[in-house]
């Protein structure tokens, strides 16, 4: 039931960090895998990955803020492998900037891309999905709780994705087939977290019952969960991997 056999996959932020993590267990999976994001460079590392587990991949550069990117993305989905079942919505920028000093520029900037170009890629997806494809948006416990920094922006659209996840799937689970649902990750190694202040992750790893940050692999794995049939049944919900952070 975890087998992704035959299924194509979009991985947005495919660039780097868990995005790379993604595309190479979804190839690991069985899934030939679209990879998006601006670094062309980096794209080509994963696309090694997803080769080396006998997969196809293609790289395409986008910028997710840009509805027009998004678009051509999935077009390009479309010309090389003919459908796309899986979309992993999972490009997103992560800022502290206290509410009394954050500009309009850095407050919209975050939601058009981590809210935002989900809404356009789902949109693009939602046009062109058969019924048994799935939508995995990556929200963050920032979505349902604070982490001691002032992240107004960035918690503001995980939560929105959050209701979008929602909403998306009452609009397409009866009537397209297409199951919607969110990742709500704690701490997880990346470049993101690479370049926290020292000793924030520290501070934070009273709060979570493991007593450590994620394995990646650990999230992939839920990721294959909710793609494949083995989750068959879930739409609609966000699934924490927070290692029992959300208790505290
Ligand atoms: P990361 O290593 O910084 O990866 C972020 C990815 O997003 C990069 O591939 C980046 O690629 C891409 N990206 C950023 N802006 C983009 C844009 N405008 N268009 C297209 N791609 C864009 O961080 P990460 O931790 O793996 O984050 C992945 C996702 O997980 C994010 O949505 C993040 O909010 C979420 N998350 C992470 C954690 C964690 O602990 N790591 C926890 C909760 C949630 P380019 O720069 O090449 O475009």
């Amino acid at each position: 039931m975890f087998s992704l056999d035959g299924r194509v996959a979009i991985v947005t932020g495919a660039s780097s960090g868990l995005g790379a993590v993604f595309a190479r267990t979804l190839a690991e999976a069985g899934a030939d895998v679209v990879l998006a994001a601006r670094r062309e460079d980096r794209l080509a590392g994963t696309r090694e990955a997803v080769e080396r587990a006998g997969r196809r991949a293609v790289t395409v550069r986008t910028d997710v803020s840009r509805p027009e990117d998004c678009q051509a993305l999935v077009d390009t989905a479309m010309a090389e492998f003919g459908k796309v079942d899986v979309l992993v919505n999972n490009a997103g920028v992560g800022t502290a900037v206290p509410a009394t000093r954050e500009t309009p520029e850095q407050f919209r900037s975050v939601i058009d891309v981590n809210l935002n170009g989900c809404y356009w890629m789902a949109q693009a997806c939602g046009r062109v999905m058969q019924p048994g494809s799935s939508i995995v948006n990556i929200s963050s416990i920032l979505g349902l709780t604070t982490a001691g920094l002032p992240q107004a922006a960035y918690a503001a659209s995980k939560a929105g994705l959050i209701g979008l996840t929602r909403d998306l799937a009452q609009q397409w689970t009866g009537r397209k087939g297409i199951r919607v649902n969110a990742l709500a990750p704690g701490f997880f190694a990346s470049e993101m977290t690479d370049s926290y202040a020292e000793g924030y992750l520290e501070s934070q790893m009273g709060r979570v019952l493991m007593n450590r940050p994620g394995d990646p692999e650990e999230l992939a794995a839920a990721l294959v969960f909710l793609v494949s049939d083995a989750g068959g049944y879930v739409t609609g919900t966000t699934l924490p991997v927070e290692g029992g952070l959300l208790t505290s």
